[in-house]
C-alpha cells in the first residue's frame, strides 16, 4: 500500500510504502525488500531459507519435521 507519509527509516516525507508496522520510501523499501520478504521461521522465529520454508537449523532438525504416526 502506497501513501503520503514520513519514511520511518530515513525521514523522507512523501510517497511511502506501508510495510508491516512501518512506512518506507521507495529507496528504503528497495534496500529492505529482502528483509521484508523473509518471513520468520514458523518453528523458532529466526530468518528462514525461503526455498524450504524453515530456517536452516530447523530444516536440519528431524525432531520438528512432520512425521508419520506409524
Ligand atoms: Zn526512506
Ligand atoms: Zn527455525
Amino acid at each position: 500500500m502506497t501513501m503520503i507519509h514520513e519514511c520511518d527509516s530515513c525521514g523522507y516525507e512523501g510517497r511511502v510504502i506501508e510495510v508491516l508496522d512501518s512506512c518506507l520510501c521507495e529507496s528504503c523499501f528497495e534496500q529492505q525488500r529482502h528483509l521484508i520478504e523473509a518471513q520468520p521461521c514458523p518453528e523458532c522465529g529466526k530468518e528462514i531459507d525461503t526455498d524450504i520454508g524453515l530456517c536452516q537449523r530447523c530444516a536440519n532438525d528431524p525432531e520438528i519435521m512432520p512425521q508419520p504416526d506409524c
